[in-house]
């Protein structure tokens, strides 16, 4: 559906919303569409970044399917937002990869870790691929520190650029003051409301996911995966200061810092990223967005497999396995890392920003 489908869609639910309100009490979408008597463009795209897609109020509304209404607003609404990630992306060039993200994503996946299998037997050769290597920098024995770090660190810095671009467009876009961007006290609420997920709980009793019936379990899924992911960044962080700056070459001991935070952050993402899996095969499709299916799916799937790779690169470092699987590891992070601007991962940077102005808005209405 195009931009302008969609936009449309979203104006005619959220119409019939503002004057029903039934919904108010499960999430700020309904709050911030009562604050306004006029819904522009700019309005229609920030409520569709505030939805977390709970479906409550799919299940709860009279005028959903079969009535004539035809009512779907987390349909409507993830329509919606599927192309702002489109509109808003950056360099506009890319934005092409959000059309068919799921297979944009796993074909980058699959070149990248035969690119780096193939550098690997130019460079180092099959002896050394498949032999054991035990000790300090056993890792770069197989590839190479520098083809590691360059490259990443490049792509990181452009990622970081992306990103910040798209906050700011949409920022702009949905009507906020650059001013506003600097209120602390509405970052903290958002941050607050961000990091415990406030909106998936449907007031309480949670969403109605993967069915009609209320659950937490989602929310759960979603918490292990975030903070997984948060884990193994850290991870990453202290192993880098390890080798920059103390000179400690990885492999990492059990025990260390690194080891344990990516351990733990590594099953998090396993646990949380397999169980998303499973509810989304099993979830009710009528309240689903075609569209954003392949991308989500592509998304946790790449998730899952870099925590699978990283573990088992863990268990059989020390055998003849390691090579191999740490190619096929760093494959799997590099796709990950080229197209996370372009994948689902962008959600987090709007669903902040929407936040962050649902918290200015409602500080200044309580003030
Ligand atoms: S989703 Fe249905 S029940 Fe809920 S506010 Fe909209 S029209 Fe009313
Ligand atoms: S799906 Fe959930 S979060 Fe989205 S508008 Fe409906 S109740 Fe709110």
């Amino acid at each position: 559906m195009p931009w302008v489908d969609s936009l449309k869609e979203a104006e005619r639910v959220m119409v019939i919303c503002n004057a029903c309100r039934y919904c108010e009490g499960f999430c700020a979408v309904f709050p911030a569409m009562e604050r306004r008597r006029i819904l522009s463009e700019q309005d229609l795209t920030y409520l569709a970044s505030l939805c977390h897609n709970c479906r409550d109020c799919y299940y709860a509304c009279q005028y959903a399917p079969p009535h004539e209404f035809d009512l779907n607003v987390p349909r409507a609404l993830g329509e919606l937002r599927m192309d702002t990630y489109r509109v808003f992306s950056w360099p506009v060039f890319f934005s092409r990869l959000f059309l068919r993200n799921g297979l944009a994503v796993s074909l980058i996946t699959a070149l990248s870790t035969s690119i780096i299998l193939l550098l690997a037997f130019i460079v180092q050769g099959p002896s050394v691929i498949f032999s054991a290597h035990l000790g300090e920098d056993a890792f770069y024995k197989v590839i190479p520190y520098a083809l590691i770090v360059i490259p990443m660190l490049a792509w990181g810095l452009f990622i970081l650029a992306a990103l910040f671009m798209g906050f700011i467009t949409f920022w702009r876009e949905t009507g906020g003051k650059m001013g506003d961007l600097f209120e602390s006290d509405a970052h903290l609420r958002a941050l607050w409301d961000a990091l415990r997920l406030k909106y998936l709980d449907g007031g309480g009793h949670g969403c109605n996911y993967p069915d009609d019936r209320f659950s937490h379990v989602r929310r759960w899924f979603h918490h292990l995966v975030f903070y997984g992911f948060m884990l193994c960044l850290a991870a990453t962080t202290v192993a880098a200061i390890y080798e920059h700056f103390l000179h400690w070459g990885a492999p990492y001991p059990l025990w260390s810092l690194p080891v344990v935070l990516g351990t733990v952050g590594g099953v998090g993402l396993l646990i949380g990223t397999g169980g998303l899996l499973y509810l989304k095969r099993r979830m009710d499709r009528i309240p689903t967005t075609p569209r954003l299916l392949g991308m989500d799916v592509a998304f946790l799937v790449l998730l899952f497999l870099t925590s699978l790779t990283g573990l088992a690169l863990l268990v059989l470092r020390e055998t003849p396995a390691m090579g191999i699987l740490l190619v096929v590891h760093l494959g799997v992070v590099v796709g990950l890392f080229i197209t996370l601007p372009y994948s689902k991962f962008v959600h987090s940077i709007y669903r902040y920003t929407a936040l962050l102005r649902n918290a200015i808005e409602e500080s200044r209405e309580e003030s």
